[in-house]
């Protein structure tokens, strides 16, 4: 998907990556080390395909599936959010604050926003007899970038 590559590299020493994992209980392991370090590297909504992809030259051991658990345990411990639209694949979420997404149906540009509060949905879900868990808002359109090509 839409990877922003920042100069965050430079802010993830190994140690971090290693207290990261020891801190949610996971033992650090070479593979979780790798796939970690890239979320937290390039930051941005990756699916495992993603990871795969970019690791698997320097990692050739690692299967999607291995890439694919993993994430899956990442969110589990609260170290990524696990995002999915529609029937596509799952993304995993580098930010794990309480966001929503703005999704360009052009290029598939996944962006984040904040909202200063939620909507209040106690009445609705009320109403509904519906126990609400959590809320996430998906906005469709087009990105400024899709939007110039469009003009041009
Ligand atoms: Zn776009
Ligand atoms: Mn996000």
């Amino acid at each position: 998907m839409c990877f922003g590559v920042t100069t965050m590299a430079l802010a993830h020493s190994e140690n971090e990556v290693v207290t990261m994992l020891k801190a949610v209980g996971l033992r650090v392991t070479p593979q979780r080390d790798a796939i970690l370090r890239h979320i937290l590297v390039y930051r941005g909504h990756s699916s495992a395909d993603d990871i795969y992809r970019s690791i698997h030259e320097r990692w050739p051991n690692i299967s999607v599936s291995t890439v694919y658990n993993t994430l899956k345990s990442f969110s589990e411990a609260g170290l990524v959010k696990e995002i999915t639209f529609g029937d596509g694949a799952s993304l995993f979420d580098a930010n794990t604050y309480p966001h929503h997404h703005m999704l360009c149906v052009q290029c598939g540009q996944l962006t984040d926003f904040y909202l200063p509060e939620m909507p209040d949905l106690t009445s609705v879900a009320k109403e509904l007899c519906f126990q609400i868990d959590e809320c996430q808002l998906e906005v469709r359109g087009v990105c400024a970038n899709c939007q110039d090509i469009m003009k041009s």
